[in-house]
């Protein structure tokens, strides 16, 4: 099978890209094509562990462009949607890429995979489409209430996906996944963020009472999830992808504090994030009636990245350096 994976040099598609293409997922694949726009978040030292294989074909591009979308989609049997504008904070500062990637990219991927009749088509989603949950999980059948840009560009993208199912007939599955963490991740987002701060001897900054609570699953598993999607999703159904471990900003905060053996001074309590989800959680039964079972356990996770965060400093400062 020869997939194109959109936004395959950012932290989740990369793990992706490298996992289809060095073992560890089902899918087999004769050619992998990356379509990225490699924006702030994309980095082609991602994919530089598979760089070599004769199967990876790289193109630079935006998933919105209406011409360059139907020739990569007309020489492969799927694709796999990671593209998108991936963090809250920016996008309450201005959304307007948010609803362009997110929403007009993903409806040019749709529309595309409808005229050249591409064969199957993952689109990857987040649970933040929900919105936020005092108790219990949701199901898939949950109603959209997101609460950030950020969610609603995503909810967008989900309905379009769905109408093109129902209308269309297009094979396209979603899938809607909790928080991520694992190696090759933006310092942007909070676990790289507090790691690369303590490692600096820096202060992290903790949102509000830091009650706020977030399902933690490592990317490993969420390729996993993915994966077996591709495999066995059903067309137009919607598919939560968990099972990792539930924390409060606090909770996750002690456990990175104990990796560099800080204390609490180094935390600084800072506003809270507008519009800040209380709580997520995942009813993921659904794809473990397919055989989904997360495999990394959160300590042995964490234990794993906060090791390749201290062995990366080359891949990392960088980053930080071109933000600053
Ligand atoms: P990321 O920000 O690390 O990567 C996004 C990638 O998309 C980058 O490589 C970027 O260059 C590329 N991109 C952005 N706009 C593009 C465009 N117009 N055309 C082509 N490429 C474009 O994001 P991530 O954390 O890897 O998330 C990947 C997907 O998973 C997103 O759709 C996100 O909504 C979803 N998701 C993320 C999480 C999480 O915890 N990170 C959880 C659930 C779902």
């Amino acid at each position: 099978m020869h997939v194109l994976v959109t936004g395959g040099a950012g932290f989740i598609g990369s793990n992706y890209v490298r996992r289809l293409l060095t073992g560890g997922l089902d899918t087999e694949v004769s050619g992998v094509t990356v379509l990225d726009k490699l924006t702030y978040a994309g980095n082609l030292e991602n994919l530089a562990p598979v760089s070599d294989d004769s199967r990876l074909r790289f193109v630079r591009g935006d998933i919105a462009d209406e011409t360059l979308v139907p020739k990569l989609l007309s020489e492969v049997d799927a694709v796999v949607n990671f593209a998108a504008e991936s963090h809250v904070d920016r996008s309450i500062g201005n959304s307007t890429e948010f609803v362009h990637t997110n929403i007009v990219g993903t409806h040019n991927l749709l529309r595309a995979a409808q005229q050249e009749g591409t064969p199957r088509f993952v689109h990857v989603s987040t649970d933040e489409v929900y919105g936020s949950i005092e108790e219990g999980s949701w199901t898939e059948e949950w109603p959209l209430e997101p609460n950030s840009p950020y969610a609603a560009a995503k909810a967008g993208a989900d309905l379009l996906v769905r109408s093109y199912a129902r209308t269309h007939g297009l094979n396209v599955s979603i899938t809607r996944c909790s928080n991520n963490y694992g190696p090759y991740q933006f310092p942007e987002k909070v676990i790289p963020l507090f790691v690369t701060s303590l490692m600096r001897g820096g202060t992290v900054p903790l949102y509000g009472d830091g009650l706020n609570v977030r399902d933690w699953l490592h990317v490993d598993d969420h390729c996993r999830g993915i994966d077996l999607v591709l495999a066995k999703g059903e067309p137009g159904e919607v598919y939560n992808i968990g099972g990792g471990r539930e924390l409060t900003n606090r909770e996750l905060t002690s456990v990175l504090l104990e990796a560099f053996g800080a204390d609490w001074s180094s935390v600084r309590a800072v506003a809270d994030r507008k519009g800040h989800d209380r709580r997520y959680s995942l009813d993921d039964s659904k794809l473990r009636r397919l055989g989904y079972r997360p495999q990394v356990s959160f300590e042995e996770g964490i234990r794993q990245t906060v090791a390749w965060y201290r062995e990366n400093a080359s891949w990392w400062q960088p980053l930080l350096e071109s933000a600053a």
